[in-house]
């Protein structure tokens, strides 16, 4: 009784738990949380994947290609009501919230709250648990009215998070005048410091004051956590930060490394890859193991007009191969497209640029990639862990500067490029990064020497070390069957953390 959609006895007999995944819809936080969700189907849990219109577009064919295989899997699409919060029509698209109407755009969000709770109970099976991205307070009410569990799903490291929560539990910041002035994180062993500028508290900006506490609030209440992260890495942070939240934490990742095969990477995260994904692989093969650099900031970015073409140039003069992704070249003058088409005639066979949505889990696991210059999104720092590769650290906004931190004087796998506080959104003056810098950073995670050898050995050993995370008898597997065990509906585990029922 109620599989939907042709899934037949699966969904009614091997499903253990219906877990239902809300994620903020930014591609960094949809891709790790589709991943999660297609984790805990092939281990038999029925995983519902909630999206509105324009982003159930893009993460549709990896569903659809997953039930076909089997896998008890459901996209939920629910329309979001722009028009109610004054945003135009088609702001679902995230790139498309127009400056300054950000908040509107989470005061949408909580519309869903009905709807979400409607099709829910008419739908079955009904949910047992709800895992919702944890910027999503309005969450709380559809779980308190299902009368079932909340868990918050992170794509951030443990690291990031117990350092922000920490520094916010114990004021650390009071006095401070300075944005940029830098204070010591209290309740972590190892000298970690961070500035206001970096670390002010998740979505602690003007005009959302609100919304953070609401935010704060769930978190504290919720009945559990999902991290993408993975124990080996951070043993310290994730257990202080489960003890520091009194709650149970389960690190399920590297969720990249479920994607075994090309068909379901090269779908990861767009129906719409700028480039073909065998054409990419096809021109790695032509390359030397471990000399190509990839660089990419994420889904988010897009680069200062001067900071392309001082980057373009660094890469350049670094006399490395490289891939370099760029994001919506389309909206940069006609000067920087000039820029690009040069120089990509002269480095012509050596340099690979890729105008839009990149493959990037397949590109940074082929032999030939040797480092990645990154933004140090959490996904991308995990899936470059993942792949052993050292990496340049670029952080421009939000936790990227505590990823950085844990790359760089934790892991020991990170040359920085220097930026000391935010570059967008919230940036307070412009700052471009030199070519000098550039083309340095690139020589030393990719020449050899003695320290770049270790970083790379650090890189490695890590790889290792989350592989076997995932396997079986590894921590985040063993993670992921505890939580669908967790959750059972005959073992009645769910009673366990329900707090109403
Ligand atoms: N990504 C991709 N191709 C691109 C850009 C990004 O596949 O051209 C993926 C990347 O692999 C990662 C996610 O999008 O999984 C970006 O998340 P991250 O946390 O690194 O950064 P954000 O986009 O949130 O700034």
């Amino acid at each position: 009784q109620g599989a939907p959609n042709g899934l037949g006895s699966a969904i009614g007999s091997a499903a253990k738990a219906h877990f239902v995944f809300v994620p903020l819809m930014f591609q960094g936080h949809v891709i790790p949380a589709v991943d999660t969700a297609l984790l805990l189907a092939t281990h038999g849990a029925l995983a519902s994947v909630v999206a509105t219109p324009y982003n159930a577009a893009r993460i549709r064919p990896t569903i659809d290609f997953a039930r076909k295989s089997g896998l008890p899997i459901r996209l939920v699409e629910l329309p979001l009501d722009c028009a109610a919060e004054g945003l135009p029509e088609g702001a679902d698209d995230v790139d498309k919230i127009p400056l300054g109407l950000e908040v509107n755009y989470f005061r949408a969000l909580t519309l869903l709250t009905e709807p979400l709770e409607r099709h829910l109970r008419a739908h079955p099976p009904y949910p047992t648990c709800i895992v919702s991205d944890f910027y999503h307070a309005w969450t709380v009410q559809v779980a308190a009215n299902l009368k079932v569990p909340r868990l918050c799903f992170f794509s951030m490291c443990a690291f990031c998070v117990l350092c922000q929560h920490n520094v916010e539990r114990y004021n650390s910041y009071d006095g401070v005048a300075d944005d940029n002035e830098p204070v010591v994180v209290p309740g972590v062993e190892r000298r970690i410091e961070v500035t206001r500028a970096q670390a002010p508290g998740f979505l602690r900006a003007p005009g959302f004051e609100k919304l953070a506490d609401e935010i704060e609030l769930a978190l504290a209440e919720s009945d559990g956590i999902v991290m993408n992260s993975f124990m080996e890495m951070e043993p310290e942070y994730v257990t202080g930060y489960a003890a520091a939240r009194k709650m149970k934490v389960w690190t399920i990742g590297p969720v990249s490394l479920y994607h075994q095969h090309a068909a379901t990477l090269a779908k990861r995260g767009n129906t719409t890859t700028a480039t073909d994904a065998d054409e990419s692989l096809r021109w790695l093969d032509g390359k030397e193991p471990s000399t190509v650099v990839y660089v990419s900031f994420g889904s988010i970015v897009h680069a200062d007009p001067k900071q392309v073409v001082e980057l373009g140039l660094g890469l350049e003069a670094s006399g490395h191969p490289f891939v370099w992704v760029l994001k919506n070249t389309d909206l940069y003058g006609e000067d920087v497209r000039e820029f690009l088409r040069d120089l990509e005639e002269r480095v012509a066979g050596r340099g690979m640029l890729i105008r839009g949505w990149s493959p990037q889990v397949l590109i940074l696991n082929h032999a030939a990639v040797g480092g990645f210059v990154t933004h140090c999104g959490w996904n991308s720092t995990l899936e470059a862990i993942a792949a052993g590769l050292p990496i340049v650290t670029w952080p421009h906004f939000s936790d990227q500067f505590l990823n950085e931190k844990l790359a760089v004087e934790v892991l020991g796998i990170g040359v920085s490029v220097g930026i000391k506080e935010p570059l967008m959104w919230v940036a307070k003056k412009e700052i471009v990064v030199g070519r000098e810098v550039v083309e340095a950073a690139i020589r030393s995670i990719m020449d050899g020497g003695g320290e770049g050898k270790e970083r790379r050995r650090k890189a490695l050993a890590l790889s290792e070390k989350a592989r076997t995370a995932v396997q079986k008898g590894g921590s985040s597997l063993a993670n992921l069957l505890d939580l669908i065990k967790h959750f059972e509906l005959d073992a009645g585990g769910c009673t366990a953390v329900q707090k109403d029922a």
